[in-house]
């Protein structure tokens, strides 16, 4: 069903669009780091009877299982009557957000305030990160080889952290800048305490900080060195709009996808051709390093699966199965927003509730970095998609010369698989809150099985 309002669809039982979209709202809560969403993502898949493969022997069709990374990348498979070989169905989604890090020495203490020091992860507007509750997750790992969690701000009982901004009383200055400008970069500190140290002389409020941190979590200054803490909006996602026709929260781009991609291999049984479902990291900062698209963990895995399917030559074998492959790279679009309509070509342009949205290519200034799909490929999509009766658009990412942006598609076409840009459209994209609709939440999970069982 091409562009057209998928709420028409659900109009005499709105109940199975809502409580798809309750469900995803408890993941997308929890799910504020990569580590997070691959933990909550494995005991969704240990429920459902998949395997984890550092346990696995052998492998035969029907048979469910995953492979974690470095606790932060996940690949699952649905093992299909067809041999590996034959190629793979893939969706691709990635599980990192645009946040604030913490740097690697973050303390310091200015005014009696004790602060942190932050470098900020993917494409952020600064102005949208102050005056608002963040929330502190992550790990800080000792020299002794334990690993400390952290997750500070989301219980309501918690304390919460922020970054302030200049009142408008004293703006006069600040007021002048561009929006570029107005917050910089290294202005993102976080506020960590104000309360001194009894008996401390110098930095005694930093001091009490760490007597905070060494009594709560056994942790010193020192290792924060090895540790990340990534500070992110706190609290939980939900319902948005009079209607609750939406979501609002944090990290939709492109946990939103993670999740109906996840969700979708969790359901299909009896699989044609075996089904896969990649979630990677670091896809905000270039889809670079040991947990991101580019590095070789897919292809390594896929020759593990070759193996465990009883396969020699399997380095080489990868390479094929990658080749035969056909991939949904499951990403966010951006949808029209009426208040900057002005930035889009309406016709060329994802819709709230006109469900998936196919993305033939992305990139910028003259589809640059764009992984710009095969039209017989796109008409693959198209039949699976409508055969499945799922709602679907098109999009391009804003008029030409606007400005632009990219996906992993490239990386998985540099395969020379089939890949194309499926994915949910969301408003306030890298914001604080970005906002997505809860039907095209379900068309995609509809259209990412579709897609599986084609
Ligand atoms: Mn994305
Ligand atoms: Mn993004």
């Amino acid at each position: 069903m091409y562009r057209k309002n998928a709420w028409k669809k659900y109009e005499n039982d709105y109940s199975p669009v809502m409580s798809f979209a309750k469900d995803y709202i408890d993941f997308l809560s929890y799910g504020k780091t990569e580590r997070l969403v691959v933990k909550e993502s494995v005991e969704l898949l240990n429920k459902a009877g998949f395997k984890d493969a550092s346990k696995v022997k052998s492998v035969k069709p029907g048979d469910k299982l995953y492979f974690v990374n470095k606790n932060k990348n996940l690949c699952i498979f649905v093992l299909g009557k067809r041999p590996l070989l034959d190629g793979l169905r893939i969706l691709g989604a990635h599980i990192d957000s645009p946040r604030m890090d913490f740097k690697e020495r973050p303390f310091y203490e200015k005014n009696e305030f004790a602060l942190a020091d932050t470098h900020y992860y993917g494409g952020i507007k600064k102005y949208q990160w102050v005056t608002i509750p963040l929330a502190l997750h992550g790990v800080v790992c000792k020299k002794d080889g334990s690993v400390i969690d952290v997750n500070i701000g989301e219980d309501p009982s918690d304390p919460v952290f922020g970054i302030t901004d200049l009142l408008i009383h004293l703006s006069a200055d600040q007021m002048q800048k561009t929006l570029a400008k107005g917050i910089e970069g290294e202005d993102l500190d976080v506020t960590i305490g104000n309360i001194p140290l009894k008996g401390e002389k110098e930095d005694a409020v930093k001091a009490n900080v760490f007597k905070l941190l060494k009594d709560k979590y056994g942790v010193e200054e020192e290792d924060f060195l090895s540790a990340e803490i990534e500070v992110v909006p706190a609290g939980p996602a939900r319902d948005y709009g009079l209607d609750r026709s939406m979501v609002a929260g944090y990290g939709h781009d492109d946990r939103c996808c993670a999740y109906t991609s996840l969700r979708a291999i969790l359901e299909v049984k009896d699989v044609e051709f075996t089904s896969c479902c990649i979630l990677v990291d670091k896809e905000e900062i270039g889809s670079v390093g040991a947990t991101g698209a580019e590095s070789l963990f897919f292809e390594n895995t896929i020759a593990k699966l070759l193996e465990l399917c009883g396969e020699k030559d399997v380095l080489y074998k990868a390479r094929l199965v990658l080749e035969n492959s056909k991939m949904l790279s499951s990403d966010v679009s951006a949808a029209l927003d009426p208040l900057y309509a002005g930035v889009s070509d309406p016709k060329n342009n994802a819709y709230f509730a006109n469900g998936i949205v196919i993305n033939k290519y992305t990139g910028a200034r003259g589809k640059s970095g764009s992984n710009d799909a095969n039209p017989e490929y796109y008409a693959f999509i198209r039949k699976a998609f409508d055969e499945a009766n799922v709602h679907w658009q098109n999009s391009e990412l804003g008029k030409v010369d606007q400005g632009g942006g990219g996906t992993i598609a490239y990386i998985l076409g540099n395969y020379n698989m089939n890949v194309i840009d499926a994915g949910i459209p969301v408003l306030n994209m890298h914001a604080p809150m970005e906002i997505i609709s809860k039907v095209d939440l379900f068309e995609a999970y509809k259209a990412y099985i579709a897609f599986l069982k084609a």
